[in-house]
């Protein structure tokens, strides 16, 4: 099969907050960014209810509307927004090459790499056979399906408290299930949780198995100090047990840390590799936030400009 082949001046993959803003900025520079959306166009906003921490918007707004006012932004400067996954890289070349959805070869003089994080899983059998069939990892794609059942969410991090209090607003009893004596999140975000009265917590408790045949029928769960084990009937069970980043397509050229996420050297985005810059929750496992991410896809486009301008290339 013959590869089709484009050469593009910046390549900009991933369609979050840092590949919008990097757009943004990249075509206002006249860089005629390209952007490859990769699958879910808007990243995990897209599976956001409230944002109510970005600034600029003072009585909040949904994370899917936000994006899609970013992805305006980005077109309206020129933007060539287009669907697709890059499936492979070779950044030992100048220009660099991308490949996308293993058919299409893109060479490009820059590269912005903004693929994000997606979510982790238990690991357990049992959640790999019912997903989808009572098991998810998105509260907000999925809480509708439940409406007055009896969940379970996994999870205590900010994300496990944000979903555990949309469901309890769908859902009859949110049942919480927490690996610990403490929460990880925030402390207003642990306060609305446990003063919600449908969200009952379990603290000490991993899941020992989801129980069902082809649907989730129950779950059974194990407290860790006491080694009790008790079975709940519900039909739905929800992972949120935080993130993993998008980075394996790119990992034998570029440094990561021992979790994944790509290395950028102090105070910019630059890579090891001259050309490729890396932003938002590809890199960032410490802030992990919209703003953030948007800060650094910001600082990717400008430090991209600024070695096509060094380097005299057009
Ligand atoms: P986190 O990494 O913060 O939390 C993950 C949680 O999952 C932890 O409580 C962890 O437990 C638990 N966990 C991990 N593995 C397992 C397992 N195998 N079994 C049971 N529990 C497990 O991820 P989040 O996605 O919650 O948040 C990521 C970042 O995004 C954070 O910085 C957060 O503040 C931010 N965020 C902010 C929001 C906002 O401001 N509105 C909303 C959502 C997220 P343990 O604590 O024991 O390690």
């Amino acid at each position: 099969m013959n590869t089709a082949v484009e050469r593009v001046h910046c390549l900009i993959i991933g369609s979050g907050p840092a590949g919008y803003t990097a757009a943004i900025y990249a075509a206002r520079a006249n860089l005629k960014p390209v952007m490859y959306t990769g699958l879910l166009q808007g990243g995990q906003l897209m599976n956001t209810t409230e944002v109510e921490n970005y600034p600029g918007y003072p009585t909040g707004i949904l994370g899917p509307e936000m994006m899609e006012d970013f992805k305006k932004q980005a077109e309206r400067f020129g933007t060539d927004i287009r669907f697709g996954l890059a499936t492979k890289v070779d950044f030992s070349t100048s220009p660099k090459k991308v490949w996308i959805d293993d058919t299409k070869l893109i060479e490009a003089d820059a590269v912005i790499l903004a693929t994000g994080a997606e979510a982790k899983w238990l690991g357990i059998p049992s959640e790999k056979k019912l997903n989808g069939s009572g098991v998810s990892a998105c509260a907000v794609c999925d809480g509708f399906f439940f409406k007055n059942a009896e969940v379970a969410i996994v999870g205590a991090g900010d994300t496990a408290c944000e979903e555990a209090i949309y469901l309890s607003k769908l859902c009859s009893t949110v049942h919480m299930f927490i690996r610990r004596d403490e929460m990880r999140a925030s402390k207003i975000m642990q306060d609305r949780v446990l003063n919600t009265p449908n969200i009952k917590v379990y603290w000490n408790t991993e899941t020992d198995e989801i129980l069902g045949d082809t649907v989730v029928e129950g779950v059974r769960i194990k407290n860790n100090k006491t080694g009790e084990t008790q079975v709940i009937p519900i039909t739905g069970f929800f992972v949120a047990i935080g993130h993993q980043p998008n980075s394996a397509v790119f990992k034998d050229y570029l440094d990561t840390d021992k979790e994944g996420y790509i290395i950028t050297k102090p105070d910019s985005s630059k890579t090891n590799i001259e050309g490729v810059y890396a932003c938002g929750d590809l890199q960032d496992k410490v802030y992990r936030q919209a703003v953030t991410a948007a800060g650094t896809g910001c600082m990717a486009a400008l430090e991209a400009e600024r070695w096509l301008s060094e380097k005299g290339i057009h």
